[in-house]
Order: C-alpha cells, then structure tokens, then sequence
C-alpha cells in the first residue's frame, strides 16, 4: 500500500485528507510541523511514496523543507498545497524541488487524482530503471538524459535531476534547434495557463545550465533568445 506523509498544520484539513487518503487505498501520516517533517523524511525508519506539503507551516515552511530533501539527496514525489492568488508560490515550490502544486483550496478529486499521478510516475521510473531492456534515454552533445532514472550524466558525473526538471530538459531537448518562450514552457511543462511571473523559469534554466555547461557563466548549449526565451543547440 502506497504510505503518503501529510504534512500540514490545519489539523481540520490534515484529517480530512487522511480520510480520503486512505478510502483511496493508501497508508496516511500527518506531520503538522516542517521541522519535525523533514527529520521523519531523512530518518531511515518510514520510507514515503509521496509527500503533501502545505507550504504556511510552524518551524520550516514547505519550501524550506522540500529544499532541504533535495539537498540531502531524498527524492520522494513532493505534492505542494500553495496559497491561493499567488501564482508565485507555485514556481518558488518547483524552484525548491518540488513535482506537482495544487492551490489551495482546492477539490478533493483532483488532490487525489494528482497523488495517483504521482505514484504512477514514480512507479512507471521505477518499472523502467530496473527493466532489463534499455532505459529511455535522451544522448545529446555526449551527454545522456535517463528519463526513468532522472538521471543527467555528463562525462564522469551524474546529477539527480527533481521530475520537473527532467521534463524541462526533455523539453528542451525534444524542441532542439528552436525557440521556445516562457510561456509556452510553463504550459507545455507544466500545465499552467494561469498568469504566472514566466521569469521564475529563468531559475529552473540557471540550474540546469549548471549542470550541463562546461562554462555555466557562457552557456554553450542552453542559449537565451532575446525577447523570446531558450533554445537546445542541435
Ligand atoms: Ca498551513
């Protein structure tokens, strides 16, 4: 059964998911603290399929906590609940590493529809890593995209890469040779229509050039189009 961590402190709410968590066939805990979440989540003791992480927390807010899972190298699907009207939470959140939003308040359905998605994804990542044919890979300028294990190699290294970057980078790379705007990022990747501040990609962008430039400052391969937005050199 699919164990989900629901980290939220309006305790109202947090039951209410756990209620509906579990008629939809999945093992519930509620953590209302960010900083008691995170050392659950790094402690090896429970082991999470997905994460709900309101982001208004007591300790750590959620994007300090889904920051802190990042850095320390724990990937765990991370579904955040922002604030309704602030269309900039919801970049802040994948800025920090999380997969999915919803805004709050938002309808169960569709919370629960996005958990399942979630679980999918991870367990489509994970049928794939450990099938014996080839991964999907994505080989460009002698790097290599794993797809299934959202894994970058670039020469000796390899980068962990968060769900949404990954997709950004098969974006990218799938569109190579042309210009693709902001905009067109943000509803193609992300499935916002919504009018969001489409500068906020320009950090997703300044990460990935991190990991796949040889001069990050001089970007030789993830190029800025003036007045439009990016392109994948062919
Ligand atoms: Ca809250």
């Amino acid at each position: 059964m699919p164990r989900i961590l629901v980290v939220e402190d309006e305790e109202h709410l947090a039951e209410g998911l756990r209620f509906n968590l579990e008629a939809d066939g999945h093992t519930v805990d509620i953590e209302g603290d960010g900083d008691r979440a995170l050392e659950r989540l790094l402690g090896s003791g429970a082991p999470y399929d997905a994460v709900i992480l309101d982001v208004m927390l007591p300790g750590r807010d959620g994007f300090e906590v889904v920051h802190a899972l990042r850095e320390a190298g724990q990937y765990v699907p991370v579904l955040m609940l922002t604030a309704r009207g602030r269309p900039e939470d919801v970049l802040n959140g994948f800025e920090a590493g999380a997969d999915d939003y919803l805004p709050k308040p938002f309808e169960l359905a569709i919370l629960l529809a996005r958990v399942r998605g979630l679980l999918r994804r991870r367990q489509w990542a994970r049928e794939a890593a450990s099938a014996a044919e080839t991964p999907r890979t994505l080989a460009f300028h002698g790097r290599t995209l794993d797809l299934a294990a959202l894994e970058l190699h670039v020469g000796d290294k390899t980068y962990h890469l968060t769900q949404m970057e990954c997709d950004l980078l098969a974006y990218l790379l799938r569109n190579a040779g042309k210009a693709v705007s902001r905009k067109a990022i943000l509803e193609d990747v992300w499935a916002l229509h919504e009018d969001t501040d489409t500068r906020a990609i320009d950090n997703f962008i300044v990460r990935l050039r991190r990991y796949l430039e040889d001069d990050p400052g001089r970007p030789a391969l993830l190029l800025t189009v003036r007045g439009v937005g990016y392109k994948m050199a062919v």
